[in-house]
């Protein structure tokens, strides 16, 4: 991140998933998926790790965009370092699939 108002997006985006239970949200998809018991899932779901990894879907990642920017600038941080962000995020992952086909083509 290059400034405070990228730093207030990020924050942002990160609280709107947890004040939307997007990981509550994931947890009860996968567990209906897997049939697993509600109570073992519950067990599962207090190690933040296993949350992380399993990620969120796009929509949940769309809110927390629209979400976090609003609560950033309502904190009085410039809409800009949101577009700054997305923008930089957006140009390191097509380095990285770039990256990760030339180590695959080799
Ligand atoms: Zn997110």
């Amino acid at each position: 991140m290059t400034s405070e108002d990228e730093l207030a997006f990020v924050l942002g985006h990160e609280l709107e998933h947890i004040d939307h239970y997007h990981s509550v949200e994931r947890v009860q998809i996968e567990a209906k998926l897997k049939s697993l018991d509600l109570e073992i899932v519950a067990a599962i779901a207090e190690i933040p790790m296993s949350l992380w990894q399993a990620g969120y879907s796009k929509d949940q990642e769309f809110e927390a965009d629209r979400e976090g920017l609003r609560i950033a600038a309502a904190a009085g941080y410039s809409p800009e370092g949101a577009v700054e962000m997305t923008e930089r995020l957006a140009k390191l992952n097509r380095e990285y699939v770039i990256m990760r086909r030339r180590r695959q083509a080799s």
